[in-house]
């Protein structure tokens, strides 16, 4: 127990949070949970965490929405469980395997309060998890808000607390990624962690959103498969059109990270995901979706399907640039806003190309055949001079020593590049 004090006095913000007080006239919400094949356990724990974590006022009513799931468990078993339970629980059934976008979009239609709060089938609920999430709706209808996400081991159930100092990015596969967040994000907070986290992208499985807000942007794409992607065009339509994304601090909600996942992708997993990519990629990114087709040249072969009702809402929103996101909300992203060159670089004497060698951290680059596939022989020469692929840059810090990859670190030195249009030549700066 006492290791248990201990880490909340060190954790300025847990410890500030417990202090807050907020107002009695939240905005109420709809728990809209959908799943396909969820275990009755977890399911379970996901509604009663809500149940006894939510103050009843606002907790309007939960909503499940079955994704045409198979197992006989969730059918009539499940509809006579929630009738004893203390709040209204809706089940919707969709009438054929839909994936979780299209679910979502059911269960959010079929709400009647004055927020949506999405949660996956297999969460925990933490006390006072709920009232900070409302209370910045309240304060901003354009906030979206994410609770920090706790993490609960799909071997153990143990339950792990997340961390306030990381928040979400993507790299240029369009995989959503959790990154440290940047001193800028602290000075605007003046340090204090109790502030929210303006969030370039959200992981997408919990947050809370007006349901006006959520109309008035878009709500989903429907054209979108299965899993995979709305977070991201989700998080970039947000941010380009007007609102703001945001991690609340003092809200936790555990969720079961799983490593394998317990359904299939009827049509295939990387197919339904490179769709879904290439929707957003089309409609939100501009220019910059070439680093996304550049590193993984065979999506272009993917049919998206049409896009031109999302094109309509970003002229009709009239929605801010990508480069407009990348300069203004994410300085840090992985896709330089600025840069010369992307592409392989070839040595022109021996027409060999330098190869990343399958970018792990740390290892020596080498020269290969140019395969002219993108992946490993990817890279952007950076306004910044940098040589980078993805999050991670050429470095050299001995004189015929090594060139490795290694996170970019913005500090110039030993990731600085000079290129001699002249006598073609790429040139160390430091050495
Ligand atoms: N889900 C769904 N239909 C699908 C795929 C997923 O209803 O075709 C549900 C799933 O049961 C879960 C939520 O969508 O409640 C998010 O999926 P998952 O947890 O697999 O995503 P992850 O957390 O791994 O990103
Ligand atoms: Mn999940």
């Amino acid at each position: 127990m006492s290791g248990e004090t201990g880490k909340f006095r060190n954790n300025f913000s847990i410890y500030r949070c417990k202090t807050k007080v907020y107002q009695d006239d939240l905005p109420d919400t709809s728990v809209v949970i959908v799943f396909h094949n969820e275990a009755w356990s977890t399911l379970l724990r996901t509604i009663h965490s809500v149940l006894i974590r939510s103050p009843k006022k606002v907790l309007r009513e939960i909503i499940l929405v079955d994704d045409d799931s198979e197992r006989d468990f969730l059918k009539k078993p499940l509809e006579n469980y929630v009738k004893n339970l203390q709040v209204p629980v809706k089940i919707i059934r969709m009438e054929q395997r839909s994936g979780l976008i299209r679910a979502r979009l059911r269960g959010a239609a079929a709400s009647k309060a004055q927020v949506i709060t999405f949660l996956d089938a297999h969460c925990e609920c933490t006390v006072g998890w709920l009232e900070p999430l409302l209370a910045r709706i309240k304060e901003n209808r354009t906030a979206v808000v994410c609770p920090i996400i706790d993490v609960i081991s799909d071997d153990t159930f143990e339950y792990m607390a997340g961390s306030d100092m990381t928040y979400g990015g993507f790299n240029w596969k369009l995989n959503f990624r959790w990154y440290p967040v940047p001193q800028r994000e602290m000075d605007r907070r003046k340090g204090d962690r109790t502030i929210s986290v303006r969030t370039p992208t959200m992981a997408g499985g919990l947050f809370s959103i007006d349901k006006d807000y959520f109309e008035e942007i878009g709500t989903y794409d429907a054209g979108m498969d299965i899993w995979g992607g709305e977070n991201l065009e989700m998080s970039f339509r947000i941010w380009q059109c007007g609102g703001s994304l945001e991690i609340i601090t003092c809200s936790h909600v555990g969720h079961v990270f799983r490593k394998a996942t317990p359904y299939t992708f009827p049509g295939g997993t990387g197919h339904i995901i490179n769709k879904n990519n290439r929707r957003l990629a089309e409609v939100w990114m501009d220019d910059f979706k070439d680093f996304f087709y550049i590193i993984s040249p065979g999506v272009v072969k993917v049919d998206y399907g049409d896009v031109s009702a999302r094109r309509g809402l970003r002229e009709r929103l009239k929605c801010n640039s990508f480069s407009w996101y990348l300069e203004n909300i994410y300085p840090d992203s992985q896709i330089p806003r600025r840069y010369y060159l992307l592409g392989e670089i070839r040595n022109v004497a021996t027409n060999q190309c330098l190869d990343n060698m399958g970018r792990k951290e740390n290892e020596k680059v080498g020269i290969f055949n140019c395969h002219g596939m993108g992946g490993n022989q990817v890279f952007s020469y950076t306004a910044d001079k940098e040589i980078r692929t993805d999050d991670l840059c050429l470095d050299v810090s001995r004189l015929n020593g090594p060139v490795v990859m290694l996170k970019c670190h913005h500090m110039r030195g030993n990731q600085l590049w000079e290129y001699d249009v002249q006598v073609r030549l790429l040139l160390s700066h430091d050495l």
